[in-house]
């Protein structure tokens, strides 16, 4: 468990460092999410690795959440957006995030970042409703592109996921990766309570 929680923390720095690097990039360039806008939470082709879900399980296993969370994601239907999005329009756009602080690398990165394309080289990923709000800041920042490059959604990515080969090496559906995660914080859980490590703090 100690292993678990040392790992997590690791996890933790670099999404610090990660959230610094691209929402300075959105706000400086301007291409930053509408307010309460949370299309891109309800679509169910989010990927996580179980790594980067394993500080939102440790999260919830802190709260003594982790049991009823891992029933309630049982329950959801197979193909669903994120379980932790909370929406607060019928449409579903408007929304939030209820575990902000703790949510994967792939939502710290989303909205404006760039990318290697099929030759190699960088270009700028940018989600559709900000494209269309923002469509003459997001043609300026096509042509900037290599005065003012955007930070590179794969190598944080991959920054992250480096930590741990085991659990960083597969993407799964968000819900099924946090799913993935709990199972294993409550595993080490249950055999640290026979060993002599019987702190879990
Ligand atoms: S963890 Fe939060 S930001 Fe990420 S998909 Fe879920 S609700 Fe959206």
């Amino acid at each position: 468990m100690q292993r678990l929680r040392e790992l997590s923390r690791r996890v933790e720095a670099v999404y610090g460092e990660m959230a610094d690097t691209f929402s300075s990039y959105q706000q400086d360039s301007g291409l930053s999410c509408r307010s309460s806008c949370g299309e891109c939470c309800t679509q169910p082709t989010i990927e996580a690795t179980v790594l980067e879900m394993l500080p939102l399980a440790l999260h919830l296993f802190d709260q003594g959440k982790a049991e009823q969370t891992l029933t309630q994601l049982e329950e959801l239907p197979e193909v669903s957006g994120c379980f932790f999005y909370q929406r607060l329009s019928f449409d579903g756009k408007q929304g939030q995030c209820t575990v902000y602080q703790q949510r994967p690398s792939i939502c710290r990165v989303f909205g404006a970042a760039g990318y290697r394309d099929k030759m190699g080289k960088t270009s700028l990923s940018v989600c559709k409703t900000i494209k269309s709000d923002k469509a003459e800041k997001y043609q300026q920042h096509l042509i900037m592109l290599t005065e003012h490059p955007p930070p590179m959604m794969m190598s944080a990515k991959e920054q992250v996921n480096e930590l741990d080969y085991e659990l960083g090496n597969k993407h799964y559906p968000i819900n099924q990766a946090l799913f993935m995660a709990l199972e294993k914080v409550l595993f080490k859980s249950y055999y640290s309570s026979f060993s002599t490590d019987l702190q879990i703090a």
